[in-house]
């Protein structure tokens, strides 16, 4: 990494390296994308050789080779993806997996121990992280305590001497409440002084909502990083994958892990996400910024919205805060393209209905907003996310992390943001 860090990482993110170090590509302008499951392995000698390599560090074998052997372990566009996306974190390495989910599963579970398998999380996380910390891994046995890290010393009543995970998300799906990385991680180092190697508590935090060019959590503290790359880090919404960057020392493990849970990316993904997603990070997201904040100051404006969460508005409860930890490359404030907002109504059960209405109205009429999941898209997407992506909630445990019976979630795209604007307004008029 060291030989272009005289130039910025934007750049860096489209230049990349020509190639893996072990195969050339420096003719091709965009790296093939390469497509075979398993690889000639030439001898029994440099098979074992490849094998022994496996999770040591960088895959390299003892003459420093990256032996390739089969798809799950390892294939040149994987590498040079996850290349690319330490670079952006300005973390040391990255390992590729499935979707978001196989890396939120990854990033968990390879610090833990027979000893040390507690989880202490923060109240308000993605629904499906929130369903596998409270349904799969409450039937394994792995204890998973939720608090509100909004104050940053809230969980130290919950750390025990099994405690091994700190799970971070900032800003938070879909309140987006934001984390005080360098408050919490200074927290954790003073706990850690005490605790040998392997009873350490790590922080591992999902950066998806912000994306490397909002926040790069590992220059704040942070351990372990993981992304839904589906989102921004994709960013044209052709693909599902995700990634865990953090230090060499972890790499062995996650590579690991990957190998036997066998949630691993396919190379066409890797090489579109690679070709396509990254190179125009720092093209998309600024103009998503942009947008974001003049549909965020429309809605603050507007009679019918009740409360707007939009971390640019200076009427956002953390504005302080997010100015300290929403930076893009260039350290401008940079508070990402997440808009949450509520409309008024006499009740939360009619809040609700309003929302409804809305989102019905848009499904049916609005041009340029798309009722859908997921996010860092071209096209700004709208859902509900107390009906959808956080029904893994009851009621009850929605209210308790915030999620606002009637809150609408936007996701903001590309488009013309007087047209968004115009599409949204009506929707509000008409519902
Ligand atoms: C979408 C998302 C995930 C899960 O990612 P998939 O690629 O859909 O598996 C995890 N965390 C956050 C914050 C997300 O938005």
């Amino acid at each position: 990494m060291s030989k272009e860090s005289k130039y910025s990482i934007p750049t860096q993110l489209i230049y990349g390296e020509a190639g893996s170090t072990d195969w050339d590509y420096s003719d091709h302008v965009i790296p093939p994308l390469t497509r075979t499951s398993t690889y000639r392995l030439r001898s029994a000698e440099r098979g074992a050789s490849g094998f022994d390599a496996i999770g040591k560090e960088g895959d390299k074998n003892s003459e420093d080779k990256r032996i390739y052997i089969y798809g799950r372990m390892a294939d040149p566009n994987k590498v040079m993806l996850a290349d690319a996306i330490a670079r952006a974190e300005e973390g040391e390495v990255a390992v590729m997996f499935a979707t978001g989910m196989a890396a939120v599963h990854a990033a968990v579970t390879f610090p833990l121990t027979q000893k040390a398998n507690k989880i202490i999380s923060h109240s308000t996380i993605y629904g499906c992280s929130y369903s596998l910390f409270t349904t799969w891994f409450k039937k394994m046995g792995i204890h998973v305590d939720f608090c509100d890290l909004k104050k940053p010393d809230s969980f130290l009543d919950l750390v025990d001497e099994h405690t091994r995970v700190l799970y971070l998300e900032s800003p938070a799906n879909p309140t987006l409440d934001l984390l005080d990385l360098p408050e919490i991680t200074k927290l954790v180092a003073e706990i850690n002084k005490s605790r040998s190697e392997e009873n350490k508590i790590l922080t591992v935090m999902d950066n998806t909502f912000a994306t490397p060019y909002c926040q790069r959590p590992i220059t704040m503290g942070v351990d372990v990083v993981l992304h839904s790359l589906t989102k921004g880090l994709s960013g044209f919404g052709t693909e599902l994958g995700g990634a865990v960057v953090t230090r060499k020392e972890f790499n062995g493990d996650l590579v690991l892990h990957r190998k036997d849970f066998g949630g691993d990316m396919s190379p066409s993904t890797a090489w579109h996400i690679h070709a396509y997603g990254i190179p125009t990070l720092s093209l998309r997201v600024p103009k998503q910024i942009a947008n974001a904040q003049k549909i965020a100051q429309f809605l603050e404006d507007h009679p019918e919205v009740e409360q707007v969460f939009y971390p640019g508005l200076e009427s956002f409860p953390q504005y302080e805060l997010a100015q300290k930890v929403l930076k893009d490359y260039d350290g401008n404030f940079a508070p990402g393209f997440m808009i949450y907002f509520t409309i008024k109504a006499a009740s939360p059960e009619a809040s609700k209905e309003r929302g409804k209405k809305i989102m019905n109205y848009i499904a049916d009429n609005a041009y340029c907003i798309t009722l859908a999941v997921s996010l860092g898209q071209l096209r700004t997407l709208i859902e509900h996310p107390g009906s959808m992506t956080h029904l893994a909630y009851s009621a009850e445990e929605q209210i308790k992390a915030g999620i606002h019976p009637g809150g609408i979630r936007l996701a903001v795209g590309i488009e013309s943001v007087d047209d968004v604007i115009k599409d949204l307004d009506t929707a509000i008029k008409t519902s």
